[in-house]
């Protein structure tokens, strides 16, 4: 039925998935801001690596390097190291912000993998170089280095706007808004501020409250999935809306597949 009127939808009222996750100007800045730092560190570990290659440059193959000047290389390796992961760190923790949209694949892979690439441009090259200056134990460990780095620089469970939608879909079908409750350390985001689980942890943590974004923004530890929503809250939240198991797995079925209709459109 047509109408002129305007048309304000009510939160909890009916059940039309939000299908998009747009973060806040906030959020954004955020994320802009943890990039930037993340870029900084990254080009500091190229620096470092560079001045391990000019060590290794003036190296005649055929003389084996001083002690202090392989301890020298090791130590600059390690900064290298150093500056590769806080910048993988930063960059992940700006993901979390503002996450890519599993609709373009490329960039959703490279937007949270791109910490694993930068491992490989800030190891590689000192690596082949200290094989081709026949410095085998530099080398090795520079190659060991390049992997730990890349290993820790991945995102495992890397965060994307459609499941950020789902939940927040989810957590609004439940409650009626997306406000949520977690602690520092805590590895779930919870509806209820006086959920059992944080009433253990309330003594020893500070727990926020916020949307599901925010959650996942603030605490690392909380995985971008459906199960990332604690249990026990969730059957109260059911209960409360006298809703049977089947119907509470029905919403759940509908946000995630609100992300795959999303992805494949
Ligand atoms: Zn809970």
């Amino acid at each position: 039925m047509a109408t002129d009127k305007k048309v304000t939808k009510v939160s909890g009222g009916g059940n039309a998935p939000r299908q998009t996750f747009v973060p806040t100007a906030e959020a954004k800045g955020k994320a802009s801001q943890h990039r930037l730092y993340a870029a900084i560190l990254w080009v500091l570990a190229v620096v470092a690596q560079i001045g391990a290659m000019i060590i290794l440059f003036k190296k005649d193959p055929e003389v084996a390097l001083s002690t202090g000047t392989r301890i020298a290389l090791i130590a600059i390796l390690l900064v290298d190291l150093v500056f590769l992961i806080a910048g993988s760190w930063f960059w992940k923790k700006a993901n979390r912000f503002d996450p890519a949209s599993k609709k373009e694949t490329l960039k959703f892979f490279f937007q949270n993998q791109l910490g694993v690439v930068v491992a490989v441009i800030a190891f590689l090259p000192v690596v082949i170089l200290a094989f081709i200056k026949k410095e085998f134990l530099v080398g090795a460990i520079a190659a060991l280095f390049m992997i730990g780095g890349g290993l820790a620089s991945a995102d495992w469970s890397p965060p994307s706007q459609e499941e950020y939608a789902a939940q927040s879909t989810l957590v609004q079908d439940l409650m009626g808004t997306d406000n949520v409750f977690w602690t520092k350390s805590g590895s779930k985001y919870h509806l209820y501020d006086d959920c059992q689980y944080l009433k253990s942890d309330r003594t020893t943590e500070i727990f926020e409250g916020g949307t599901v974004a925010d959650a996942y923004a603030n605490n690392s530890k909380i995985k971008p999935e459906m199960s990332s929503l604690c249990s026990a809250c969730e059957k109260r939240a059911a209960k409360a809306k006298g809703w049977t198991n089947e119907q509470l797995q029905e919403a759940k079925d509908k946000a995630v597949n609100a992300i795959q209709k999303t992805v494949e459109e």
